[in-house]
This record gives C-alpha cells, structure tokens and sequence, in this order.
C-alpha cells in the first residue's frame, strides 16, 4: 500500500494505522459485499469451484462461507462469527456477516470524519443493548398448539431453497417430527434419528415412530435367508453383540494354515461347528433379530435364518445403544456370553426395502407405567430422500434447520417479524435514542441504526423492488407506529409481516446482532494494536509487548482480495 502520505477529508494524515485498519475492513467488507445478495428468499446463487472440481451451486451463506478458503485474518474473523452465528442457533449467518460488513463499512466512514474508533465500540455496543431490548419488546406469541405458525418458522428459516410445495412438504416432516418429541414447551431433539439415504424423490422422505437401522450394508451374501424370514416380528424379542459372529473371533487369530487334505476336513469340520454354536446359543436366548455391531459370516445368518432369526450386521455403535435403551436389551462382546437375560423387547420390527438398501424399523413397546423416556417409545427416524446423495443431504440439511428453528421457537414461545420488519423498527427506535448520548457516540448509534436497514434494503432489492423507495415507505409506517411492517418478498409487497406468516425466532436476531456487533468492534479496535507491535516500527517500540496479539503483517497481506476460491484465485492482484 503506498498511500501513506495521502491527507485525510479531515485534515489528519494518513497513517499507518489507517491503513491497516483500511485493509481490515476492506477484508471485512468484502467477505460481506460477496454474500450479501444470497439474502432473503430472492437471493441469488453462487457458483463454488474448488481444486477437486466440485461445484457447488447454493445461495445459503453458511454453505459458501464453509467452501471458500478465507485467508485474510480480518476476514476470518467474520467467518468464524458466520461459523459461530451457525452452531448456536443454525441460521441468520447471511445476516450476521453482511451486519458486520455494514457496521466495519460505517465504522470507517465515521472515523474519515474524525470519530475516534473507541467513541464508535462504545456507540456500537450501547445501540446493540438497546436493539436488543427493542427485539424483546417486539416478540409475538406463538401457539405451539398452531400448525399454521410452525409452518410459517419452518417457510421462513428454508426461504430462498426449494420451491413452495417441496419447501411446505419438508416442513411438515419437520413438524410431525417435533409433535413426536415434544413435551409442551420442551423439545428432545435427542430423539430423533436423521438418515438420508440417496435414490427416489425428497416426496418420499417420511417420518418412522422408532428406530430405522440399516440391514442390508454388505452386499456380499451368497445366501439369501429372506425366503424363511418374515417381513415383521411382532412383537420380537432383540438380542445385541458388540462384536462379531465369524470364526476369527472364535479361534483369536486372523488366518489358519491347513497342509494337508485331512487338516482341511477337520477345519472345515470345526468351522462348522462353531458356527452351529453361534447359532444355537442366538436361537437358544428366543431371540427374533440379532444386531451385531461387526460382521456376521454368511453360514451364521443362513443357520439362524433357518431358525427364523432375522441376523443384522455392521450395525452402528449409537444404534446399539439406542437399541439398548429402546428394548431393553444388553450388549454382550462375545456370543458365547449370550444369554436370555440380555435380551429385550421391540413392539414391532418391520424389514422395508429403502432405495438400495433395506432398513429395520423397530418400534418400542409402550411404557408400562404410562411415564415417558425411559423405554424410548418416543424415539422418531427421518428418512430423508433424494434422487442424489446430494439432494438427500440437503434434504436432510433443511429439515434440521426447521427441526432447530422450532424448538427455538417452541422453547421461546415467541417469534419475531421478519423481512426486515425488526431491523425496520430497531433503526427507527436508535434514532431516537441517539439524541439522548453525547455527540460521537450519538452518531455511531445512528450509523447502527443504517448498518440495519441493509437488511431489508437487501431483501427488497432482490424481490426486485426499488430499495429507496422501499426504505422510505417503510421508515413511515415504522414512524406511524406499524412495528412489524416490512418486505414479503412472495409477492413483494410491504406489510404486515406477522400477518404474512414471515416470522423466525428471536434468538437468531439476538445473536445476529450481538456476534455482528462483537466481530465489528474486535475489528475496529485491532488496528490500534497492530500500529503498536509491528516490527518495523521504530517509533513506538514501547509496544513491543503486544507481539503475542499475532502477526503483524495484516496490512502488508491485502494486496487484493482477501478470500480466494480454492486456490485457482489464491493471489489475485
Ligand atoms: P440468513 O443466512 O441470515 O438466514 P437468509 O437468506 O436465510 O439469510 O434470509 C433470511 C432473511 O430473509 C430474514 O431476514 C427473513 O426474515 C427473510 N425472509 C424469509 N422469508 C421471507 C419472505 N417471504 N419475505 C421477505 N423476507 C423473508
Ligand atoms: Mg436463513
């Protein structure tokens, strides 16, 4: 950078910090202006490359900011509150970025006028307090009783994804799902099992009331015992190995050497044997399924299928322990241990064919003494679809969103407008409050207050709606006492977004503000340590302590942008 000795529109010379502070929010804002139009519903898609060659079309902010490599560390800052913003609450991260983005953006132009940085923290952090308090003044009820309401939290949080008919499908799984696990206003999420599985369409996703667990992972069975199994044990007495039923296991070690004809028939013979064993002890407990968590030799199967034992391999560890707690069974590690005091009991235990594969839906016995939890009656598996691996993980993606979004909001039992309705509102509420601070940090709450109305200013602009006007109107129905009135880009109109079924939870708008405001300030205020303990800077070597606080080539790192994809673009000038 070599504009050191350029003057400031405030008369100040440019210094050094202002430069590095210059290439912090520049990192910062750049990151912004890049998701910045996935907003809202009418959010463009990005197209992501990488080395591998895998492309990625999306318009959700978490998705892209996860793919793309983030090298500049003012600008990992603000991925690492988009990351952050995701694991608390799992959504607003677009807002949440393009927030800060705003806030570093007015942030700079405050200081081009003579704001010292500390007075804009200060201004900051008083307006997010106040916003804040605006959220909670503005929440509206919700009835967890109201499908219509948790369909509308469930619309708003996938807006921009899908279509209108698979986006109302999706949520209502997630729905059903909930009513599953919910006890009034609290939500066990713990209880639900997500598979996806690819093949067939997202429409055949579908909720099971119990456990759905893979049969059919190995495709290396010659036999197939189907022909003397039933479809369904009901009700089916479960046994659980926490081990594995071939001769390996039986002999403890890996291979046999067998040199003449003789040795071999007496292999065989003891191979036979053990496996008759395996058999008989499994089918001696009464058992009608059998989970094993490693694999199971085809003989074994066979014998047991003869006996009409439904034999599982490979099953996964938690589903071992969910098996445990639904039935009752207990995990032994070797067969021989077996006993029919390990085993439990399944209401029901259906075999279903699932696109490549086959599951085993158990469902648990109801609780004898009407209590709920501990038989884990209540356990619900999603089986979500789609016609790739892809769009059956992104299915999967989108009901967890709506699954997390509702208990936000069931726990909470409130909601918030949205479409930029809030923001409208805390914006209008700062300028009111900033008259009541002193000077600059008055204007830093102002600057807060505009930071806000990026937010629907964004969402109106991509329903294609002029923005000026758009924020103009709103302001006067905000001004007119109208609280929740912002943009329903459905039909891009300006209303009552309440009533508009565009509502999402407060904690998103809580955390979004609070992170973005956090991530702004850290930004703002690193530039004075960075003047202090760089290297080269003979004039203030006092500083020197401040080394630890990280490298100190932050400004000398921007020579263009300051993310790249891949890293075809690593060090674009
Ligand atoms: P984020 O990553 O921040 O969640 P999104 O792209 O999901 O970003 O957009 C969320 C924003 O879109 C929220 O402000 C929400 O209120 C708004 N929104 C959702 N649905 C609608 C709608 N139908 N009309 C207008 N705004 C909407
Ligand atoms: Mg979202």
């Amino acid at each position: 950078m070599s504009n050191r000795t350029q003057t400031r529109s405030n008369g100040r010379p440019q210094s050094r910090s202002d430069n590095a502070r210059e290439a912090n929010f520049q990192a910062g804002r750049a990151l912004s202006e890049l998701i910045r139009t996935t907003l809202g519903p009418k959010g463009m898609d990005k197209m992501i490359t990488t080395d591998e060659g895998e492309i990625l079309v999306t318009n959700n902010g978490s998705s892209i900011l996860n793919r793309i490599d983030v090298r500049h560390p003012a600008a990992s800052v603000i991925a690492e509150l988009a990351h952050q913003q995701n694991e608390r609450v799992s959504d607003g991260t677009t807002t949440v970025v393009v927030l800060a983005g705003e806030l570093l953006s007015n942030a700079e132009r405050l200081i081009e006028t003579g704001v010292h940085p500390t007075k804009i923290t200060r201004g900051y952090s008083l307006a997010a307090s106040r916003a804040v308090e605006t959220l909670e003044e503005n929440t509206v009820t919700v009835d967890p009783e109201n499908e219509t309401h948790l369909r509308d939290v469930c619309t708003t949080v996938i807006t921009g994804r899908w279509d209108e008919p698979s986006k109302n499908f999706l949520a209502d799984r997630a729905i059903e799902t909930l009513e599953a696990v919910r006890d009034g206003r609290s939500v066990n999420l713990e209880k639900v099992t997500r598979k996806s599985l690819p093949g067939g369409s997202y429409y055949d996703s579908r909720v099971v009331f119990g456990l759905a667990i893979d049969v059919a992972e190995s495709s290396t069975t010659f036999v197939s015992p189907d022909e003397y199994l039933p479809n369904v044990f009901e009700p089916a007495t479960v046994a659980i190995v926490d081990g594995q039923l071939t001769i390996e296991s039986a002999k403890g070690q890996g291979t046999v050497s067998v040199t003449s004809p003789e040795q071999l028939a007496e292999f065989r013979e003891h191979e036979q044997e053990t496996y008759r064993t395996y058999a008989d002890v499994i089918a001696g407990t009464g058992a009608d399924v059998v989970f094993c968590q490693k694999s199971i030799d085809d003989p074994v199967r066979y014998l047991l299928a003869r006996n009409g034992v439904l034999a599982v391999e490979r099953t996964r560890r938690d589903e071992l322990h969910e098996l445990e707690r639904t039935t009752g069974a207990r995990a032994v590690a070797n067969v021989t241990e077996l006993s029919s005091d390990d085993t439990g009991v399944a209401k029901r235990i259906e075999r279903e064919p699932v696109g490549s594969t086959e599951l085993a839906i158990v469902t648990a016995e109801e609780p004898s003494d009407g209590t709920d939890g501990q038989t884990g009656a209540d356990h619900v598996s999603l089986i979500l679809r789609g016609g790739t691996e892809h769009v059956a993980e992104e299915t999967k993606r989108i009901v967890d969103d709506c699954l997390l979004v509702l208990k936000l909001v069931i726990e909470e039992g409130s909601v918030l407008p949205g479409g930029g309705a809030i923001e409208m509102e805390i914006a209008r509420e700062l300028r009111e409050y900033a008259p009541t601070l002193a000077g600059h940090e008055q204007l830093a709450v102002e600057a807060f207050g505009d930071a806000l109305e990026t937010i629907p200013r964004t969402i109106a602009e991509s329903a294609g709606m002029d923005p000026i006007d758009a924020i103009a109107e709103l302001r006067t129905r905000h001004g007119n006492g109208s609280s929740s009135v912002g943009i329903d880009a459905t039909d891009s109109s300006i209303r009552d977004t309440t009533q508009a079924g565009v509502i999402e939870p407060l904690s998103i708008k809580k955390q979004a503000i609070a992170g973005a405001m956090e991530a702004a300030t850290v930004l703002i205020r690193i530039d004075d340590v960075i003047t202090a303990s760089r290297k080269d800077d003979h004039h203030d070597a006092s500083h020197d302590h401040d080394h630890d606080h990280g490298p100190g080539g932050f400004v000398e790192s921007t020579g263009g942008l300051p993310w790249a994809v891949g890293h075809s673009q690593g060090h674009s000038h």
